[in-house]
């Protein structure tokens, strides 16, 4: 028994010794370089026929955790793509997801806070560059067109260098800036299968701010941005099958903040307290949820943005059971006319 206790770790050894010595060879390393790239442009999501929303930013301005980017819901049908904001670090998950950036129908914007925006002009390139022909819409209430067009001035001569280096063939010039539809809410964005709604919600002082409904043969998914929580959100958010939310954890916040002050640090504590009236308490939410019909609560955009297991815990404390905390690149799927939402 021992000797052959001895010879399988020897071999396991000798194993890991060839795989690090191989590991550094070229013809192996390129090798390995090929697959992955094969795995890398070779690879596409696959097609869903329903509609889906993938998390691809779940984290809030406050803390800052590489595995969460900032707000972004990526809601996506085989005729459709909307980004319902992109926050800094979102376009990473964008690419991760392997989400149509070649297809994009447009942007969303709930308001203009940078967490908000602050990958507006990644996607904007990444989709250019995917084969994007025409220019890319960035949806939002009044004041979406100060933040377009600052983009598009931040970057028109970066748009110059790439057109002038790839030609105009693979990037048409007009395709390069972004346009912005401003809108009152109501109805957004409509087609044969698709209708976007968007209705205001309460991020007092910030105005104005808005949510989506999107609703699809049968399926709908609410994004609500930043918000309390807000009659007018769950009016509009009645019956739909997924509703993502806006969440504070108010015990971790009353925690962080104490100890921001007992260690000297006035100021953060102060925008820390600040913060707290203008988000929705994750313990306002499910009450509201359940009276409006909602199938399944999300929460995201989480204040403070969750650590680790422990934080995540702090967060659920007093919830149901029956809500999710979301993660990046989760995905709900929702095959139309039905009452299925698969999650992954
Ligand atoms: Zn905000
Ligand atoms: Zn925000």
């Amino acid at each position: 028994m021992i000797r052959r206790v001895t010879y399988t770790v020897a071999v396991l050894v000798l194993l890991a010794l060839v795989g690090s010595v191989a590991y550094r060879l070229a013809p192996v390393q390129d090798f390995l370089m090929k697959r992955g790239a094969l795995l890398v442009f070779g690879g596409t999501a696959e097609t869903f026929d329903g509609l889906q929303a993938v998390v691809c930013g779940s984290a809030s301005p406050l803390g800052n955790n590489p595995d969460r980017a900032q707000a972004c819901i990526a809601i996506v049908t085989p005729e459709h793509f909307f980004l319902v904001d992109v926050g800094a670090r979102a376009p990473m998950r964008i690419n991760q997801a392997q989400l149509p950036l070649n297809r994009m129908t447009g942007v969303m914007l709930t308001h203009f806070h940078s967490d908000h925006i602050a990958g507006l002009a990644d996607v904007n390139l990444g989709s250019w560059v995917g084969g994007r022909q025409e220019s890319l819409n960035v949806y939002g209430p009044e004041g979406v067109a100060t933040v377009v067009d600052g983009f598009n001035t931040a970057y028109r001569l970066d748009r110059g260098y790439r057109i002038a280096h790839h030609g105009v063939e693979l990037l048409p010039p007009a395709a390069g800036p972004m346009t912005a539809q401003t809108f009152e809410p109501g109805i957004v964005w409509q087609d044969d299968t698709m209708t976007v709604t968007s209705f205001l919600v309460d991020h007092h002082p910030i105005h104005p701010a808005v949510g989506y409904r999107f609703d699809y043969l049968g399926r709908s998914v609410v994004v609500s941005g930043d918000t309390n929580a807000s009659d007018n959100l769950f009016a509009a958010a009645e019956n739909a099958d997924i509703v993502f939310h806006d969440a504070l954890a108010r015990r971790a916040l009353d925690i962080m903040r104490g100890s921001m002050a007992e260690a000297g640090r006035p100021r953060i504590a102060q925008i820390v307290t600040d913060v707290i009236d203008y988000h929705a308490d994750s313990l306002t939410l499910e009450d509201a949820a359940n009276a409006a019909g909602v199938k399944q609560l999300v929460l995201y955009h989480l204040v403070p943005t969750p650590m680790n297991d422990l934080t995540e815990d702090m967060f659920m404390r007093g919830l149901s059971g029956t809500t999710i905390l979301a993660h990046d690149l989760q995905t709900f799927s929702l095959p139309p006319n039905s009452e299925e939402i698969i999650i992954r």
